[in-house]
């Protein structure tokens, strides 16, 4: 069975607009739906209508708003977890008995993961009262017939649980959020072996937090990553994802964005999708 990937969610973790701030691209996003961007996610959605969703934000609301566009699409088979920062997971809280009180959905993520949901409220009770039944991603998994998920471990501050970037059927790696490639010693060969490559590209310069150590933050900055990937991106279509509301790829005008696609990378536009 085909797949299609929906990019539903292009930005770091709180999104753009990013409650609290009053920068000029927030302020602008506020006013143009158009250079909104959401919580980072993926749908994948078979030809039958099945849909896994592939990290769950806290803009799910918003997302399955724009998913119920998409033919076919009637809701949220599965889900599957890259790791336990808030924009990753926190939309878990639509699926229990105050909202869509889902049931015995699979939920697909490591063994620290599942950990940490079954050991703090309110996601154990998700657990406790089958909202969600947990399934082991620590081998190869097939999600349904036609649909293959496989978990790298990648190094990404593991304040609560590990980081996997996840693969779909060997065609479409997704790694929203790394420290470094040079710390993943198997990145180059991973991203040289999928069609398509979603690329943790938080930040483009170390100007974009001023007076904030980046070090707390560690993500490779995106100048980094053209460099890193300069021989893949001729051959391959590597795709610039989970953008911080600072990030100048953002604004499909501005030099950062030309730069990017001078040198062969694309970068992640809402609602696009991707065969797989
Ligand atoms: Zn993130
Ligand atoms: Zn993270």
């Amino acid at each position: 069975m085909r797949h299609r990937v929906y990019i539903i969610g292009s930005a770091q973790d709180a999104g753009l607009p990013q409650f609290g701030s009053r920068a000029q691209a927030d302020m602008a996003a506020r006013l143009d739906p158009l250079s909104e961007r959401l919580g980072p996610s993926l749908a994948v959605i078979a030809e039958n209508g099945r849909c896994l969703l592939i990290d769950v934000s806290p803009d799910i609301k918003e997302q399955e708003k724009r998913l119920l566009k998409v033919p076919g699409f009637r809701g949220i088979d599965a889900v599957a977890l890259t790791h336990a920062h808030i924009g990753h997971y926190a939309g878990l809280v639509h699926f229990g008995r105050e909202a869509a009180n889902t049931r015995a959905i699979p939920c697909y993520c490591t063994q620290s993961m599942a950990a940490f949901l079954g050991k703090h409220a309110p996601w154990e009770q998700l657990l406790k009262l089958g909202n969600l039944e947990i399934r082991s991603i620590e081998t190869p998994v097939e999600i349904w017939p036609g649909l293959t998920l496989t978990a790298y471990k990648v190094p990404h501050r593991a304040e609560y649980t590990d980081t996997v970037a996840l693969s779909i059927n060997g065609k479409l790696l997704y790694c929203p959020d790394i420290d470094d490639w040079g710390q993943w010693p198997r990145s180059r060969e991973i991203v040289s072996a999928h069609e398509v490559s979603l690329l943790d590209a938080t930040f483009f310069s170390a100007a974009e937090l001023p007076g904030r150590d980046m070090r707390e933050v560690p993500h490779p900055l995106v100048t980094r990553t053209m460099d890193f990937f300069a021989q893949e991106a001729r051959k391959r279509r590597l795709i610039l994802t989970h953008l911080n509301h600072t990030n100048p790829l953002c604004d499909p005008g501005s030099e950062a964005s030309k730069e990017a696609a001078r040198r062969g990378f694309e970068v992640a536009q809402e609602m696009t999708s991707i065969e797989v």
